[in-house]
């Protein structure tokens, strides 16, 4: 057991809860003091969308302060801002009140997460303009739906919390235009899927402009100028067009930055302070297969990590080994997964590999409720390593996804997935589960 010591994190929710309860489950000794800025440090951000789309009630979505504080025994201040970490003396400084305050630490925990990117656009008028990151963030959306009855929602930004948006608004009746830069909608998967995912979109009422970026607003922010010269009429606008680490109060205090422009940090989730250590959005983290350095922002990592230094903490080296960035989303009745790398980071890491596609079917056709599954998989051309897999279809999507993600991790082969006994019962699969066929039309394009 190691030393109590006084812990200090900066950041409540994802990261900065997590790794306080994870702490606290190992060490029942030390003094955890938790800081947030804002009002909340244990909520669901993956839950926002669901309820505006009126599917999940409010309260569900909170872990009371108090509760959490005495459930790990943890010191919660929220609205308290950490400002400035002076290194030489172990201290921060954080504001609360309009008052300045010190505290010393013997180990720091940085969690303090991304903010939503708001792009400098002539017009922007921020009382019909929102963003979705935090609790108050999902609040005012709601408010002004509840006050103002709009008819008519434009998103802008056609990634995860774009298209999560578009249909939770169109669960509560509102017509929506999706605008995004380019024609790839959600980047997690290759532009093979393009035409299902627009048709779905289509399907479900959703108004597209692709290929087109914003280039102004007008009419109090009702009117929206794309680059085409086209406008389009809203009554008000959803930005979801990326998000940057909140880096400013580590890099101030020296810590340096990785490429991609969040914290560096070691294996053990330790920047370049050994006393210093960083998770979730605001860090960068090597690839799991490749090991050059990503960003990403999913809550899976956030856990993970938080587990990584509460056993570094009490000495364990355990490493973090890597990031794959799997991920899920549903959008309306499709589920769209992916893991590893696209076609695009291969490219990109000048990795060659060769690829397959399968359009399948979710279980035995006779089964009552087959459907369209579709499969693309990304491996070495001579091995046949995975180096990525990509999942859309309306049911059992989650389930391949599941197994493509632990073929990964595992450093399976195409052969592997041929070869992969998955249980089979006309309601659930075929005697050869997509897995295996795309396994074996894979097999056939490996060159010796
Ligand atoms: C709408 C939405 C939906 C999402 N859906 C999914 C999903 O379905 N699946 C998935 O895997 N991931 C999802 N994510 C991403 C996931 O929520 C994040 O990756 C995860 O929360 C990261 O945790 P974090 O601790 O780094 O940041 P956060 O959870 O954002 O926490 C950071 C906290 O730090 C506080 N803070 C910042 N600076 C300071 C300071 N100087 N002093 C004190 N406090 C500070 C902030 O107030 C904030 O509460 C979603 C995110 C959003 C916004």
């Amino acid at each position: 057991m190691s030393k109590p010591k006084r812990i200090i994190i900066v950041g409540g929710v994802g990261g900065g809860a997590t790794v306080a309860a994870q702490i606290r489950r190992q060490d029942h000794h030390s003094e955890i003091l938790l800081f947030d800025r804002g009002s909340h440090i244990a909520f669901s951000n993956c839950g926002l969308p669901y309820y505006l789309g009126n599917i999940t009630d409010r309260n569900e979505l909170l872990t009371n302060t108090d509760d959490f504080s005495k459930k790990y025994h943890v010191s919660v201040q929220i609205n308290t801002e950490v400002t400035f970490i002076d290194r030489t003396k172990k201290q921060i400084h954080y504001e609360k009140s309009r008052e300045t305050y010190i505290q010393s630490y013997d180990k720091l925990i940085l969690s303090p997460g991304a903010t939503a990117v708001i792009p400098e656009l002539k017009g922007l008028n921020m009382d019909n303009t929102f963003t979705l990151h935090t609790i108050p963030d999902m609040d005012a959306i709601h408010t002004f739906i509840e006050k103002e009855q709009p008819q008519r929602v434009a998103i802008v930004g056609a990634g995860f919390i774009g298209l999560e948006m578009v249909e939770n608004f169109r669960a509560i009746g509102l017509d929506c235009t999706l605008i995004n830069r380019s024609d790839h909608i959600l980047k997690i998967v290759d532009h093979d899927f393009h035409t299902i995912l627009t048709t779905h979109l289509y399907e479900k009422g959703v108004d597209l402009e692709l290929n087109d970026g914003l280039a102004a607003f007008s009419n109090d922010g009702k009117t929206i100028h794309l680059q085409s010269g086209k406008t389009i009429q809203t009554d008000f606008t959803l930005l979801a067009v990326g998000i940057k680490p909140l880096t400013v109060l580590a890099e101030t205090a020296g810590i340096q930055l990785g490429e991609t422009g969040a914290l560096a940090v070691n294996a053990y989730m330790q920047t370049n302070d050994p006393d210093i250590y960083a998770l979730g959005d605001v860090v960068e983290t090597a690839d799991f297969l490749t090991e050059t350095p990503r960003h990403i922002a999913l809550a899976w990592p956030a856990h993970r990590q938080a587990f990584i230094i509460a056993s570094h903490l009490q000495g364990d080296k355990l490493p973090y080994d890597g990031t794959m960035g799997s991920a899920i989303l549903k959008l309306f009745d499709l589920t769209i997964g992916a893991t590893g790398h696209t076609s695009k980071d291969l490219n990109t890491l000048e990795i060659p590999y060769q690829e397959a596609f399968l359009s399948g079917y979710s279980h035995a056709g006779y089964y009552p409720g087959s459907v369209p599954l579709h499969i693309k998989i990304l491996f070495s051309k001579t091995t046949g390593q995975l180096y990525g897999a990509q999942v859309v279809g309306f049911k059992g999507a989650d389930k391949r996804l599941a197994v493509l993600t632990t073929a990964i991790k595992g450093q399976l082969t195409v052969h592997d997935l041929a070869a992969l006994e998955l249980a089979y019962a006309p309601p659930y699969s075929q005697p050869k589960d997509p897995i295996n066929i795309i396994g074996y039309k894979a097999v056939a394009k490996l060159t010796n």
